[in-house]
């Protein structure tokens, strides 16, 4: 978030006093010579807590406790907890949008993942708003550094596989390999946004009854074959594959659950989904450090020499925007 004067919109400040924590720096403008708290302009903003419970909030939230249990263990209102979400999202994705970017992968995988806001499209009405009912979180995972290079929360439509290649191309460069699932509209996407600078491959999956089942099975479809689709270029077939963020999923998964119960228990906006996403993408990429490669995805592509605290992600904003005011 970009700091500027309150009272009179003027980017021209200094710091007038420092107040222990990065976010109460005090400023004065240099044009009404009038003062505020940089507060405003932090994932601290909207509460009189103290940033270490707020950072203590955020981290719970991002490592899986319910919000019921981030409740109670913390003595924070849900409102409250909510608030903190929607900043904290909003910041991760400054932070997402200022250092994912100018990656050179070689194989990447495309996957949605579904979940809803406020009510389930089945049991969706006719006047329902338009953002309810079933909701999509496309993801981009770097095979080999399992960094998420790319997400958005849409629905699952051409628009949003448009939009989505659209950020994804906005942050690499160079030919590489990368895979979806059979959904058709990523096709008219890549051609868009890449042309025939790419190798871009499709796994579908035939979906049927399993072999062993009763005659009468009613049960849920099962993946019985996924045949590798050359679509664009000349992908190398040992690596079309959606394994990687398929398995990465699993995890996403079970956060976006708790996102989804969180969202749904209150405002129910698929803004706060959006946060949630965003806030889980920036700790996965930063903070949260992976099991097999013993070092953040964010490390392994070279973004960042080190593992980052849930206190310096929501903070590196904020740092930067002080070092260019001091
Ligand atoms: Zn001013």
């Amino acid at each position: 978030m970009k700091i500027k004067c309150p009272h009179c919109g003027s980017e021209s400040f200094k710091v007038h006093q420092r107040n222990g924590h990065e976010c109460n720096t005090i400023y004065r403008c240099q044009d009404c010579l009038r003062c505020f708290s940089g507060r405003r302009f932090t994932p601290y903003a909207d509460t009189k807590l103290k940033p270490e419970k707020i950072v203590s909030v955020i981290q719970h939230l991002c490592e899986g406790n319910s919000v019921r249990s981030t409740e109670r263990l913390l003595r924070v209102h849900r409102g409250t907890v909510l608030s903190m979400l929607a900043l904290a999202g909003e910041h991760a994705q400054s932070v997402t949008d200022e250092y994912v970017r100018k990656l050179r992968p070689k194989y990447v995988q495309f996957d949605e993942l579904w979940t809803f806001v406020h009510t389930k499209e089945a049991h969706l009405r006719r006047r329902d708003p338009a953002e309810w009912g079933d909701a999509y979180t496309w993801v981009a995972l770097d095979s080999q550094t399992k960094l998420i290079i790319s997400h958005l929360v849409g629905k699952r439509d051409a628009a949003s596989a448009n939009e989505f290649i659209a950020d994804y191309a906005s942050r690499i460069g160079g030919i590489h390999q990368a895979t979806s699932d059979g959904f058709k509209p990523y096709i008219d996407a890549i051609e868009t946004y890449f042309g025939a600078d790419i190798n871009f491959a499709q796994l579908v999956k035939v979906y049927g009854s399993p072999k062993e089942a009763p005659p009468d099975w009613y049960g849920p479809a099962e993946v019985i074959n996924a045949i590798p689709t050359p679509i664009i270029g000349e992908p190398d077939e040992a690596h079309i594959s959606t394994s990687h963020v398929e398995r990465s999923n699993l995890n996403f998964r079970m956060h976006l659950r708790r996102f989804t119960r969180l969202v749904n228990a209150f405002s129910k906006k698929l803004d706060n989904l959006k946060a949630a996403v965003a806030l889980y993408v920036a700790w996965y990429n930063f903070c949260r450090v992976h099991r097999t490669l013993r070092v953040t995805p964010a490390m392994e592509a070279g973004l960042t020499d080190h593992v980052w605290s849930v206190e310096e992600l929501l903070n590196v904003g904020a740092n930067a925007s002080n070092k260019q005011a001091a």
